[in-house]
């Protein structure tokens, strides 16, 4: 076989990017402002600085510059394990007999198994900058509790995490690996905050959720003098460091004169996804080039797909500021998908708006036909992986095979988002064919639509 591009793209160190991207510079109609929760009127960088750290709030609130310029301390950071390679997954196009030529970014090469780290190094520095004693959070499924400790550690900054009880339970590992970068894990609901004891009070022996966790972490952060909140999607902040998984994928393509057809992500809250597609999105609103991209979704929680287009709040504690997004409610308690990282009831207000202008499609899938795509990736291509991004792999397979009926060579680019070490019961379930898959019904969505707070907008 002649290989013309090898199997693994490698940039230079020196190729690693010396900048974030900010997409929204380029964005004509600009996502919507967040909301202050209490007054409803767009918060100011005085009130979201008493939650976040100074920087990070005004990136978050900064629409208009494109280019801010990453400090040599998180470069130097990033340089233990980036720039990530872009593999091209010849093994997995041999498998599946298609023309087309399947590329990943993957962004699995840290401990915490993610790309989470990406942002987790940089809100750490910002807040180490700040000179604050440390910072609060809430984790999931628990890769980002271990990049924020793993960050952290390095800055040597106090880090509290909130974890979701019956992850905190069922994945113990994920636990010691924070506690052994030195932070404090309390299992959410807990009896440390006023909305964890009112939350166990209204529903006792209750599990958790993500959005209680949120509550728990910000009140922990309002309440302690010298610490802020930190928080690993959903917001514009980490949209734009992630942004640099999509310069570097732009790089390594261009080496090769690679032009991309179709942009695959995974989409939670939407970090990955958007930081992937933010510098092709860009070229396409400077009307430079076009792509097709596509965000998958689990069908157990279709913010997207199903979702409407609405303010609503973050957290279920209703302390966080108000963004518009695509939601299914911040009273949705999605089903117990194995995608923890999957099941968030929002999406990031950049890439709702960029969805909604059509710059992007999505599509839902459904956890067992996840898994499948899992095992035939990890089969061929050698890397376990996660299951948020095996949703990627999904839609990927599902569109080089529709190559090999149509015999088209497209080029396809998905997000390889991390590795699947920690979610070995969900694996357990598929080979012992006891997984099963929850689709929410429209009364179930509607119920939760009701909810949704009255804005101006
Ligand atoms: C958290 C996570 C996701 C989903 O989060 P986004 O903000 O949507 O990117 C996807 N993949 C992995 C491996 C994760 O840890």
């Amino acid at each position: 076989m002649k290989q013309e591009i090898p199997y693994k793209i490698y940039l230079e160190e020196q190729e690693m990017p010396k900048q974030w991207y900010n997409v929204r510079a380029d964005m004509k109609k600009k996502p919507s402002p967040l909301l202050n929760p209490a007054t409803l009127n767009p918060i100011t960088l005085k009130e979201l600085s008493g939650i976040f750290c100074e920087e990070l709030a005004r990136q978050e609130l900064d629409d208009s510059t494109p280019y801010f310029d990453i400090p040599d301390e998180i470069r130097d950071f990033y340089r233990m394990y980036r720039p990530s390679p872009l593999v091209r997954a010849y093994c997995l196009e041999k498998k599946l007999d298609t023309p087309a030529h399947i590329y990943y970014k993957f962004e699995g090469n840290n401990t915490s198994g993610s790309h989470k780290l990406n942002s987790a190094i940089a809100q750490a520095y910002y807040a180490k900058k700040q000179g604050l004693k440390g910072v609060t959070t809430e984790t999931g499924a628990g890769q980002w509790g271990t990049a924020l400790s793993m960050a952290c550690s390095y800055f040597d900054l106090d880090c509290q995490v909130y974890m979701v009880k019956c992850s905190y339970e069922q994945k113990p590992f994920r636990r010691e690996v924070m506690r052994t970068y030195g932070a404090k894990v309390t299992p959410s609901p807990s009896m440390h905050t006023e909305v964890g004891r009112q939350i166990n009070a209204e529903f006792p022996g209750t599990t958790g959720s993500l959005g209680c966790a949120i509550s728990e972490a910000v009140e922990a952060a309002m309440t302690q003098e010298g610490y802020r909140y930190v928080l690993g999607s959903v917001l514009s902040q980490v949209l734009l460091h992630q942004s640099i998984i999509g310069l570097e994928t732009k790089t390594a393509l261009e080496k090769y004169g690679i032009k991309a057809d179709m942009i695959i992500g995974c989409a939670g809250g939407g970090s990955n996804l958007g930081g992937l597609i933010s510098p092709f999105a860009g070229d396409m609103l400077r009307g430079k080039a076009d792509y097709e991209i596509i965000a998958v979704e689990p069908a157990s929680c279709p913010s997207l797909t199903r979702g409407v287009y609405a303010y609503d709040f973050c957290d279920t504690g209703k302390v966080c500021p108000l963004s518009k997004m695509y939601t299914l409610g911040s009273s949705f308690i999605p089903s117990a998908n194995h995608a923890g990282g999957l099941r968030y009831h929002g999406m990031s207000a950049t890439v709702s708006e960029l969805y909604d202008q059509g710059l992007l499609t999505a599509r839902s899938v459904e956890q067992t036909e996840v898994f499948k795509a899992a095992e035939t990736f990890a089969r061929v291509e050698g890397i376990l992986p996660a299951p948020e991004s095996s949703h990627a792999i999904k839609v990927a397979i599902d569109e080089a095979v529709k190559c090999k009926e149509t015999g088209e060579v497209k080029n396809i680019v998905f997000g390889l988002t991390g590795t699947g070490y920690f979610d070995m019961m969900a694996y357990q379930k598929y080979n012992d064919g006891q997984m099963s898959d929850y689709v929410p019904s429209d009364e179930e969505l509607k119920t939760a639509f009701a909810k949704l707070p009255r804005t101006k907008e």
